[in-house]
């Protein structure tokens, strides 16, 4: 690994300093030792930046990568920080300044004809909420689990939500990027100057290359624009519990026609058991044993609690009428399972809790004192084909791996329009050392054998990002290999956010080999 001599980055920090003011810079331990991830074990797995920098606008994102890249010095940037699973703040490693552009937090546009926001890094979910409510505008943001992140930073590392525009990185339209060298580019329609369509038409002239600033470090985004959902009619809820395990693919079968013709826009989660359990209580609630809990202790407080071995809900959006059509057919498709749909609606005008647009909340982080804390946890998050079958199996296989590391399998499948997105999160206690040993073996065991199995995770913890870029090797690692040719050209001085997704710069990967 390339160490920062000490000197050189006394130098970097200070000229850090002229770009952005004294105070927001930071060397100090409390400082570097906030960013590491708070949901890690409490030990050397996470790691603290050598410093930080936090700029205001993009002239001074500019500057400072002029300056990182004269001096080498690499960046890692990031919006919010709150990516909780999958690294949180954390860089991949210590030998680097943190560029934090929370102080960039503008919500530059909201086009409510059009349906688009144009936002900076720095604004959260909350933000955005609170912006379109507060201001009577009838769009609907698409939330994350918790809705502390960024929106920018949450759509750039594909992150879903529960709308009809749940696939975030699919809504993104238009970027403005700081490159390698510090210049500015703007992606799409907005590569021409005085563009009337950046946020409209997302394909532009020639290569499209939104796509290419996700999960990567080709670039250091400062803007982005991002479609919005009209404020529906009416919404309808269809929610159902199963009570055995093995209902799952009969429910995946159900949804699969539902999702690729249309009738269901947007994304259901089958949840399992322990991921309803843990909003409730703590683990100790339920079971005061060693080891995963037991099944037949799992169908006990099944019963008690009222929840279903699998909790899931359908939710149409639109108008009344049609949401209504659309609620029979999917009434049908589920009528081989033996329960009922518990059915609940919002029409427009009515308190927005329980319409299904997201709300500020960060209940979804508690979570992670299942089992009594400080709790932390790592997110596994394979994504399995939309069939009964391949679910079930790799259902059964992981959640295998989990029970025989000692862990309880909390997951679930969120359906996309043609996959699912199987998260699962490993709980552990951050301070006992066995357990997160155990959970860090656990975690590289269910990357090889899933891709052994032909099931590749979509996202990953900043930690295991080598591990996951390895088994997508085609043809003697051929797309890795594109990654780092376009990684060296755009990025000469090999500055930003080095081995995220495991592409590493030229010089890394000289001081590797
Ligand atoms: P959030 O607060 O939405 O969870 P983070 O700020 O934690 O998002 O970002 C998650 C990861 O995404 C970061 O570690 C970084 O690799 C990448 N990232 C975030 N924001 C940017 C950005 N503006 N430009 C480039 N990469 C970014």
């Amino acid at each position: 690994m390339i160490v920062l001599d000490p000197a050189r980055l006394e130098a970097a920090m200070r000229r850090f300093a002229a770009i952005v003011g004294e105070d927001h810079v930071w060397r100090d331990d409390a400082a570097r030792h906030g960013y590491k991830d708070a949901m890690a074990p409490r030990d050397a797995m996470s790691y603290a930046p050598r410093g930080a920098v936090a700029p205001a606008n993009v002239e001074e994102v500019q500057a400072i990568v002029r300056v990182a890249g004269e001096m080498g010095i690499p960046l890692w940037p990031i919006s919010r920080g709150k990516n909780f699973g999958y690294g949180g703040s954390a860089p991949r490693f210590g030998e680097v300044v943190m560029l934090d552009l929370v102080r960039m937090n503008r919500i530059l546009e909201v086009n409510v004809e059009h349906g688009y926001v144009v936002l900076e890094p720095g604004v959260s979910f909350d933000d955005l909420y609170t912006y379109l409510v507060e201001s009577r505008i009838p769009l609907w943001m698409s939330a994350a689990a918790h809705t502390w992140g960024s929106v920018l930073g949450n759509a750039l590392e594909r992150g879903v939500g529960y709308t009809p525009y749940g696939e975030h990185a699919s809504k993104v339209c238009g970027l403005e990027v700081v490159t390698g060298t510090g210049e500015l580019l703007r992606t799409g329609m907005g590569a021409l100057d005085g563009a009337r369509t950046w946020q409209m038409f997302p394909y532009g002239f020639g290569p499209s290359w939104d796509a290419a600033f996700m999960q990567s470090n080709f670039g250091i985004v400062t803007r982005m624009g991002l479609w919005l959902m009209p404020e529906p009619e009416h919404t309808l809820n269809l929610a159902m519990k199963f009570d055995r395990p093995e209902d799952l693919p009969l429910g995946v079968e159900a949804l699969r026609p539902l999702k690729l013709d249309g009738t269901v826009q947007a994304n259901p989660s089958f949840g399992n058991i322990i991921r309803n359990l843990a909003v409730r209580a703590p683990r100790s609630e339920y079971y005061q044993g060693t080891g995963p809990i037991p099944a037949s202790v799992l169908d006990d407080a099944r019963v008690r609690t009222g929840v279903g071995h699998w909790n899931f809900s359908i939710r149409l959006f639109g108008d009344k009428a049609i949401n209504t059509i659309n609620a029979e057919k999917v009434k049908r498709a589920f009528s081989a399972l033996p329960y009922q749909f518990e059915v609940s609606e919002w029409n427009r005008g009515e308190p927005l809790r329980g319409s299904g647009s997201p709300t500020p909340s960060l209940a979804a982080l508690g979570v992670v004192d299942w089992l009594g804390g400080p709790g932390g946890h790592l997110t596994f998050s394979p994504v399995s084909p939309f069939s009964g079958a391949e679910a079930w199996e790799q259902y059964t296989t992981i959640r295998g791996m989990y029970e025989d590391a000692g862990f309880d399998y909390y997951g679930g499948f969120t359906a996309g329009q043609r996959y699912l997105n199987h998260i699962s999160m490993i709980l552990f206690n951050r301070d006992d050392a066995e357990m997160t040993g155990r959970a860090n073996a656990l975690f590289s065991s269910l990357i090889e054998t899933a891709a052994r199995r032909g099931w590749g995770e979509y996202r990953t913890h900043t930690l295991f990002y080598d591990e996951v870029a390895r088994t997508y090797g085609y043809n003697n690692g051929a797309l890795r290999r594109w990654n780092e040719t376009v990684k060296d050209a755009v990025d000469p001085h090999g500055i930003i956010a080095p081995g995220k997704m495991g592409i590493w710069p030229r010089a890394y990967r000289e001081a590797q080999a």
